[in-house]
């Protein structure tokens, strides 16, 4: 099993795997079912300020939006 989360691209290993097969137990409820768009983006807004915490929620939101549109789950086509 390899791969990786097709909403926020996060490896799906012991670390981050859960009951679903395309995404991460962060973007998904227990069954496994994906969350809301908003939600996401809630998610990746607090990983980007984790590793760059100097940076301001709108600066966050925004590089959320730009990292979701490459993302398979969130693409806009
Ligand atoms: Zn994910």
């Amino acid at each position: 099993m390899a791969g990786y989360c097709l909403s926020c691209g996060a490896p799906l290993n012991k670390e981050f795997k859960g009951v679903s097969e395309e995404y991460c137990k962060y973007c998904t409820d227990e069954n496994g079912n994906l969350f809301p768009r908003e939600r996401v983006k809630q998610g990746i807004m607090m990983w980007l300020k984790e590793w760059q915490p100097k940076v301001d929620d709108k600066k966050a939101a925004m590089r959320a939006e730009y990292y979701m549109k490459a993302m398979p789950a969130w693409a806009e086509d």
